[in-house]
């Protein structure tokens, strides 16, 4: 019985905290990611409308977080789609430990303020 309970205030405390981070991404945020980037995060194309991109997919648990989102254009995109970053960039034979390398220095100088 007790466990149940405990179960229960964990899940409950699980959904606030997933419910707060949801739509943690700022437009100052956003805009100081297109700044820090300087284009797509993916191939440095600086298409007209370089987009919201989850590097964790949302369908995967990924949320909309200055850890979590970086621009990408139309095309990479909508190439990457569902995929979990690494193995994208993987496929697209592209360097992602220098991807995540600047993307962790991004993300941690933007949340530093
Ligand atoms: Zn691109």
């Amino acid at each position: 019985m007790a466990s149940r309970t405990r179960a229960a205030t964990y899940a409950r405390r699980r959904k606030r905290r997933m419910a707060r981070v949801e739509h943690d991404l700022t437009d100052e945020q956003w805009f100081a990611l297109l700044e820090a980037w300087g284009g797509c995060a993916y191939c440095g194309g600086d298409g007209a409308a370089l987009q919201k991109d989850c590097m964790l997919p949302i369908s995967r648990g990924g949320r909309y977080t200055v850890a979590n989102v970086v621009p990408a254009c139309g095309s990479c995109n909508a190439s990457k789609c569902n995929t979990e970053v690494t193995t994208w960039l993987r496929r697209k034979k592209r360097d992602d430990g220098a991807f995540l390398l600047r993307q962790a220095e991004i993300a941690r100088s933007l949340a530093v303020g």
